[in-house]
């Protein structure tokens, strides 16, 4: 039997290494089958310390964020990554773009899915990434689209913690306990050079995430000591058979 698989979609080429990374390193350890499409490098908003450097060019800081993104995807076990080079701040998709991305929702079948909150005032690349991510997935969900390839099913979209976070309307609902693989997520954190301002912020929003989840997993995870957690907000309601 194949392997279950999920898709990551990420505004820019870190966002999936502070917000999931441990959510990914997971699911492979798992068995699964982790795909990270990148719209964009982040190369002009997120970029700011490579550009900071002498004689920088777009290609250049394109090229360094694709090798960092690279090196996380391996320090995290991702199966597939790719990068669509849409160009950031403003990131935009044309209809050919929303295909191809379509075409890789469909090619992947996953299980679920990630990407970003709904509102995000400061980085409206992340918001438009989401509202991409949806409009793709309901697409890949359309029988008259392409008739004859497979269609989507229903996989959740799970929306990963952005900056700021209160600031974002975003309320996570799942709490992952990431402890047995942080070390895979710190190594990638660490293989974003330009971003090092990031590193121990988003261990600290690990290590609250952690208390949340230990807060809350009497019931539904054993009071399991997590040191360690990631937050996602699930659009989507659960369909279960008890609670
Ligand atoms: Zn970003």
């Amino acid at each position: 039997m194949a392997n279950k698989t999920a898709l990551v979609v990420s505004a820019h080429s870190a966002d999936f290494v502070w917000r999931c990374g441990g959510a990914i390193a997971l699911h492979e350890e798992k068995g699964y089958d982790v795909t990270v499409v990148c719209l964009s490098y982040g190369e002009r908003g997120e970029s700011a310390k490579l550009w900071k450097q002498e004689g920088m060019t777009l290609e250049k800081v394109k090229t360094e964020r694709r090798k960092e993104a690279e090196n996380a995807a391996t320090a995290l076990g991702v199966s597939d990554i790719q990068f669509f080079d849409l160009g950031d701040y403003p990131l935009e998709l044309d209809t050919d773009a929303k295909y191809k991305l379509v075409d890789v929702i469909r090619k992947v079948q996953p299980t679920f899915m990630l990407s970003h909150s709904q509102y995000d005032p400061y980085n409206t690349d992340h918001m438009y990434a989401t509202r991409i991510a949806l409009e793709c997935r309901m697409i890949a969900q359309a029988w008259g689209h392409n008739p004859g390839e497979k269609v989507l099913g229903a996989p959740q979209l799970y929306l990963f913690e952005p900056h700021q976070t209160e600031q974002m309307g975003w309320k996570p609902d799942t709490f992952l306990d990431i402890t047995d693989v942080w070390d895979k997520k710190r190594a990638a954190i660490e293989c974003m050079q330009g971003q090092e301002h990031l590193w121990d912020y988003y261990t600290n929003v690990a290590e609250n995430r952690g208390n949340h989840f230990r807060r809350n997993s009497g019931g539904q995870a054993g009071g399991r000591a997590a040191k360690y957690a990631e937050g996602f907000q699930s659009i989507f309601p659960r369909t279960v058979d008890e609670l």
